[in-house]
């Protein structure tokens, strides 16, 4: 009977989806032997969050979505047989853990420093990148100090670690906040704020692409970052630490590496 036979391929498939739903995530076994399963959010993909653009770690272009961190996490799903998907969300939820509890990726790759306070919502990979602050004004200004901004306007980006190294270190200075670095690096330019604070490898990727601006200090915060991952899976951490330091290694790493940051001098 026609109608029976439909109701009834209509109840598998909404069986099937609620199952796909119910189960909530799938696990994954690392190519390399010895591995444990790790579990994932979305079958088939390693989901990241991340909060663009944060160009050279993460920019679009054109339809992709490139970059030094993309190109370390793409390994890692290499490893673990299965493409990597980004998401862009906002940096707070993503340095808050909240993206990662909420089960919205499986790992946080955003140029994000290792901090006491986030890491006690989150857990971080091995350190696989140092970075310090520094400071962007347009080529030709005085502002070569925090101090020489006494009373000027300093831009900082939300949530960052900038920011707190900015309010602790630049008393006299009315910090002026930015919800991504393409705002800040924009005032800037346009002179809605004298200079800007963010951490130096994207700071010296924007000089490089923009050079009416100039990089005019560094302050040496001695920053590492690291890849988040929900508090607890130990498997992913484990996992991502093996892939980067196989990767550190045999030189993969550092072709990346020079891929990035073709002007660095050191790592
Ligand atoms: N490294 C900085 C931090 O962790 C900036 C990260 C970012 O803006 N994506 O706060």
């Amino acid at each position: 009977m026609p109608a029976r036979s439909t109701s009834l391929t209509l109840v598998t498939t909404v069986t099937t989806a609620a199952l796909v739903v119910l189960s909530g995530c799938t696990s994954t076994k690392p190519s390399g032997s010895g591995g444990s399963s790790v579990e994932l959010v979305n079958s088939g993909k390693l989901t990241t969050c991340t909060h663009l653009p944060y160009e050279p770690f993460q920019v679009r272009k054109g339809d992709a979505i490139v970059g030094f961190d993309v190109d370390l996490v793409d390994l890692v799903a290499k490893e673990l047989k299965v493409t990597q998907e980004i998401v862009d969300t906002p940096f707070e939820g993503i340095q808050t853990g909240e993206d990662l509890n909420a089960g919205k990726c499986d790992l946080a790759a955003a140029g994000m420093t290792i901090t006491p306070v986030r890491a006690k919502n989150l857990d971080f990979s091995a350190p696989y990148f140092d970075a310090t602050q520094a400071l962007v004004a347009k080529k030709g200004s005085s502002f070569t100090s925090l101090a020489s901004l006494k009373g000027k306007k300093l831009g900082v980006q939300q949530g960052t670690t900038g920011e707190t190294y900015a309010q602790k270190n630049a008393p006299g200075v009315t910090t002026v906040q930015f919800e991504d670095v393409a705002l800040l690096l924009t005032a800037v330019k346009t002179g809605q704020v004298d200079a800007a604070v963010n951490d130096n490898g994207v700071l010296f990727e924007y000089v490089r692409k923009n050079p009416d601006t100039e990089v005019t200090a560094e302050f040496e915060t001695g920053e590492k970052y690291g890849f988040g991952v929900r508090t607890g899976n130990d498997a992913l951490r484990k996992e991502i630490d093996t892939v980067i330091k196989k990767a550190r290694d045999d030189g993969r790493y550092d072709r990346i590496y020079a891929k990035w940051f073709p002007a660095a001098p050191k790592k």
